[in-house]
């Protein structure tokens, strides 16, 4: 049910007459809904357990029962604050008799695992969503334009449906040499997962130029996959695709197999989650790192060439912070960069919000707009105008389009959205 910016109550399944005998004249009276609980109390039995038993059954979504109505989880829900969401309403929803699997509220959920922060009895989103979104696709229900990534992803390896030739087309404008391994084969240190938005997204590539050009100067050896890579597929798994994700595994690791490297680093969040913790799961080990955490330590090893006079704020990515506890090393380097001010938000670090592109959401943005008030995406460049910086600071590949179109779409055209390795670029003089 659309909302159009304004909270409804969810829709009860309950009863709204009664008819009650009176014991003194014996005749039969019918009471509204506002009385006739007086009479007649409610029992949870009166509502259809088909919600609950069609849960009860898929691996990973036990706890969403475990639910004992607290609400902590609600206010910290980026959905719920832009709509009704979290995972308290959920339980009341399924308990009252909603089919979680055909109700749009399945595909809202971001994953951004606030609720799990804050939820005494773990009740754990980040492994109902998938199990129930599987079994939601197994019936055929899945939002058009999430099906369409899903079918492109299994096609080219890939979110966007580029052509994987096309995979290493960044390097020709980067300025540096950038060994490709299926050219120049050979053992390397650090292996760079390039992932979807940075090889082949425009603003993307802005920022793996930018990378190319850092790491060069601080002579890190490295090298990417070009064509063979393919997306390590975090987010098509959270959004419910397991056999597509069981796939792209064996096909990733296939490939890395036929290289000889010490590290994996990715720019992107989901990406690096994927890496360290579901990889493993299926006998896959490797010391991966987000970008941020290869650069923080060597921060004192870049020149600096020009001082930026940028009062910035910055966005935690999910799956780098709340998921992987990394909070720091993307401000060792915003710090580090000379003539930088930061401004924190409210919701910051354990707490930041959510762009809207975690688990899914990246794709679904028509789909979410008819069940909130407006884009997550929307909501975070207000918060971020709000701190009076110029600039929105983030280290996600999905983030930089996503806020780029909310400061345009919020009137906030004002406020720059930059990468912090394209930060890191310019102030070495080698970008705009
Ligand atoms: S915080 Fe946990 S127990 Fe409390 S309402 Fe939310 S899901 Fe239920
Ligand atoms: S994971 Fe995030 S978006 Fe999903 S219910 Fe929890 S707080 Fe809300």
């Amino acid at each position: 049910m659309p909302i159009s910016g304004r909270k409804v109550p969810p829709r009860a399944i309950e009863k709204e007459q009664a008819t009650v005998a009176s014991s003194i004249s014996g005749r039969e009276v019918e009471l509204p809904a506002m009385w006739n609980r007086m009479f007649e109390p409610r029992v949870l039995t009166e509502h259809g357990p088909d919600g609950f038993a069609k849960l009860a059954e898929l691996p990973g979504a036990e706890s969403l029962e475990w639910c004992y109505g607290c609400g902590k989880c609600v206010p910290v829900c980026p959905v719920d604050v832009v709509g009704e969401y979290g995972p308290r309403k959920l339980h009341r929803k399924v308990q009252t008799g909603f089919d979680l699997l055909s109700d749009p509220d399945l595909w809202l959920c971001t994953s951004c695992g606030n609720c799990l922060r804050v939820c005494p009895k773990e009740v754990d989103m980040i492994q109902i969503m998938p199990a129930a979104r599987e079994a939601a696709l197994t019936e055929g229900n899945v939002p058009g334009e999430l099906q369409e990534v899903f079918e492109k992803t299994f096609r080219y390896g890939n979110a966007l449906g580029e052509n994987p030739r096309r995979r290493a087309q960044w390097t020709r404008d980067a300025g540096v040499p950038v060994r490709i391994l299926p050219k120049e084969p050979g053992p390397v240190d650090v292996l760079f997962y390039v992932e979807d938005y940075w090889s082949y997204h425009p603003r993307g590539q802005e920022a793996a130029r930018a990378f190319a050009r850092v790491a060069h100067a601080l002579d890190i050896d490295w090298a990417i996959l070009g064509h063979e890579e393919k997306t390590l597929g975090d987010s098509q798994r959270l959004a419910g695709e397991k056999g597509l994700f069981d796939a792209l595994v064996e096909d990733v690791t296939a490939t890395l197999a036929k290289y000889e490297f010490n590290r994996i680093v990715t720019p992107d969040p989901h990406g690096f989650n994927a890496l360290v913790k579901e990889y493993p799961k299926r006998g896959h080990e490797f010391d991966a790192l987000h970008y941020t955490q290869l650069l923080a330590p060597l921060v004192d090893r870049i020149t600096w060439a020009k001082e930026l006079p940028y009062t910035v704020t910055f966005h935690d990515p999910c799956y780098l912070g709340r998921h992987n506890g990394e909070y720091d090393a993307p401000r060792t380097l915003i710090n580090a960069i000379p003539g930088i001010e930061l401004r924190e938000m409210g919701r910051c670090r354990q707490n930041g919000y959510c762009c809207g592109g975690g688990g899914g959401g990246m794709w679904l943005d028509g789909f979410t707009r008819d069940y909130t008030s407006e884009r997550l995406s929307e909501r975070r460049v207000r918060e971020a105008a709000e701190t009076g910086a110029d600039m929105l600071v983030v280290c996600c590949p999905y983030e930089v389009s996503r806020f780029e179109d909310a400061a345009k779409s919020t009137g906030n055209a004002h406020l720059k959205v930059r990468d912090i390795i394209e930060l890191i670029d310019e102030a070495m003089e080698h970008g705009r």
